[in-house]
C-alpha cells in the first residue's frame, strides 16, 4: 500500500513521527502545517516540527515531498508581538498628549513649541473638553 509506507507515527523510519497526506486529519488531530496554524491566528510553538506529512510527488527529484507538521495545543499567538507593540505605541501617544505641568491627559497632542498644554502657557485651567476623560 502506497499510503501506508508513509505511515510511521512513531518515526522510526522517517526519524520524525510520519504520516500521509489526507490522512493526518483523523490520525494526528494535534498537528497542523504553519499554513494552517496561520489560518487560527496561531504560530508554531517550537522552531523544530513535531511530525511531517508525507506524500507522492512526481515533481519532486525523489519522488517524494514533505510538509512540516506542528503541535497545535503548543502553538502560539501570531499576533503577540504586534499586541506588545501596540500597546507600547499606545503608550508613547499617551505620553505626548499628557502636559508635564498639570499632568493631565488631552485629547491632542502637546504643543511642542509650549512644552505644556496651552492652559498652562496661558496660566489657566483646561477646558473641560479638552480632556480625555471628557472625549
Ligand atoms: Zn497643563
Amino acid at each position: 500500500m502506497t499510503t501506508l509506507r508513509f505511515l510511521d507515527p512513531d518515526g522510526s523510519r522517517y526519524g520524525l513521527p510520519t504520516y500521509p497526506w489526507g490522512m493526518a486529519w483523523t490520525t494526528a488531530e494535534d498537528m497542523a502545517t504553519r499554513k494552517q496554524l496561520a489560518a487560527m491566528g496561531l504560530r508554531p510553538g517550537s522552531t523544530h516540527p513535531d511530525a511531517q506529512l508525507m506524500w507522492r510527488s512526481r515533481r519532486a527529484r525523489n519522488g517524494v515531498r514533505t510538509a512540516a507538521l506542528y503541535r497545535i495545543s503548543e502553538a502560539k499567538p501570531k499576533d503577540e508581538f504586534t499586541a506588545a507593540r501596540a500597546r507600547g505605541l499606545a503608550a508613547a501617544m499617551r505620553a505626548r498628549r499628557t502636559c508635564p505641568t498639570c499632568r493631565q491627559v488631552f485629547v491632542y497632542v502637546i504643543p511642542t513649541s509650549l512644552g505644556e498644554c496651552p492652559a498652562c502657557h496661558e496660566g489657566g485651567t483646561p477646558e473641560a473638553w479638552e480632556l480625555e476623560a471628557a472625549a
